[in-house]
């Protein structure tokens, strides 16, 4: 049987274990640091990378391994990383690329996280960045590229201003300008949405969102497509000799899987942000029930959206799928459905949104999304507290927004709740 050609339905609730004889049916959760080996020569091998095994859970664990072999099928991807939190993933992901001198260039619609660590921290570490305007044309997108580009960076919904990546246009200009392209699947998840088949190059994700989906751990990973062609003289660090790894170049000992396999042997040994086994089998769990659940929050993201935007009380909604929304064409094109996120402007500015968030009684306010539980959030004063007045405008992030992170339970108890907040600001 062809696994690979699974739904992915089939995928999430199957994929990535397959237990022999006798064996746990279940993931166990493989809760030691080390491994046992009869000879020296074998954990020499290993150290050598000439054959499969794990010696060291820093860099590889059996249980780990299960999620990261699920997200690679799921995603349609050679290989992943799991690692401790959405924020590492995107700190390797680049680091696997650039170092000091380098340039890269993201959209600037990014969660505040990403956008903070690209723009200051990274900047510190010598790795020089652009942000583009997504919706700015191709030709003065690419005036940003220099000869040190290394790769082009974009969310396929941005969170938090719901903003669908235009994969035809930003990968058409990853190839031309030579870099790969990567996207971070956070919101739609693969179910919704597999950037790999519509020209990205590379997959990260924050698990700690949909893919747990129950608010339990705090975890991230990255996927490798295996597609892009490293030899063209730009990275040599993939193709070179790796002095840190006795002189092997990733590209001619691993082939297609050089990215994900130097991710892992030289940041992941070097920066230990390895996911542990215990978030990694509570994240497994969660993909096993990830194409119900994204179901239900889409369903019911779209009634609420729907219901927000009739109600007099609010200014504003945007919500991908909305027929009135400027992404409804992208949305159709690249995603199944329009996920759980929806942001609004409820009438009377940021003080209005603040008296409303408080009259909540169902959705709670929390410092999370993509869980079961419906909750909100105000960005300006909370995920994107630190960035300036202008940044915030650039990212998407009006002082009145609310982000609503919809969540599984009935639809009829989630609309009474902001019904009867809206109702009671008179
Ligand atoms: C939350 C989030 C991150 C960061 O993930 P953590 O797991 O919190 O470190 C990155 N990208 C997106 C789109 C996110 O929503």
């Amino acid at each position: 049987m062809d696994k690979t050609r699974w739904n992915i339905e089939t995928k999430a609730v199957q994929c990535g274990f397959t237990p022999k004889n006798g064996e746990p049916r279940v993931t166990p959760i493989v809760q030691s640091t080390t491994y046992k080996y009869d000879t020296c020569k074998e954990i020499a091998d290993l150290f050598d990378l000439k054959v499969p095994g794990h010696m060291y859970s820093r860099i590889s664990n059996p249980t780990v391994e299960v999620l990261e072999n699920k997200m690679a099928a799921l995603e349609g991807g050679v290989g992943a990383l799991a690692l401790s939190s959405g924020q590492s993933a995107s700190t390797v992901c680049i680091l696997n690329i650039c170092e000091a001198g380098d340039h890269f260039v993201a959209l600037s619609t990014l969660y505040g996280g990403t956008f903070n660590l690209f723009k200051h921290t990274l900047k510190k570490m010598g790795i020089d960045m652009t942000f583009v305007d997504p919706g700015a044309p191709v030709d003065e997108i690419k005036k940003a590229f220099k000869p040190n580009t290394k790769l082009l960076f974009g969310e396929s919904l941005s969170n938090p201003g719901t903003q669908v990546l235009d994969f035809d246009k930003f990968s058409a200009i990853a190839k031309a300008m030579g870099v790969p392209f990567i996207v971070d699947n956070t919101f739609p998840t693969p179910c919704l949405c597999r950037p790999l088949e519509h020209g990205a190059d590379i997959v990260i994700h924050s698990t700690t969102k949909y893919t747990d989906g129950h608010a339990t751990s705090v975890g991230g990973i990255i996927v490798d497509g295996g597609s892009f062609d490293w030899n063209n003289g730009k990275f040599p660090g993939l193709t070179e000799p790796d002095e840190s790894y006795h002189g092997l170049s990733y590209t001619e000992t691993f082939g297609n899987q050089a990215y994900i396999v130097k991710a892992r042997v030289q940041w992941i040994r070097d920066l230990g942000c390895y996911m542990s086994p215990q978030n990694a089998f509570l994240t497994n769990k969660g993909l096993e029930t990830l194409h119900l659940r994204m179901e239900r929050h889409s369903s019911n993201a779209l009634a609420l959206a729907e219901f927000l935007e009739s109600h007099p009380g609010v200014d504003w909604v945007k919500y991908p799928l909305l027929k009135s929304d400027a992404n409804h064409d992208l949305c159709k094109k690249y995603m199944k459905a329009g996920s759980g996120v929806l942001t609004f402007g409820p009438k009377g500015g940021r003080d209005a949104a603040e008296r409303l968030m408080n009259s909540l009684q169902l959705a709670e306010i929390v410092v999370h999304v993509a869980d079961v539980r419906t909750g909100v959030l105000h960005p300006a004063s909370m995920t994107h507290r630190q960035l300036s007045d202008a940044d915030q405008i650039k990212a998407g992030v009006l002082p009145e927004l609310i982000r609503i992170t919809v969540g599984i339970e009935h639809i009829d108890d989630i609309i009474a709740d902001f019904s009867q907040a809206l109702d009671s600001m008179g």
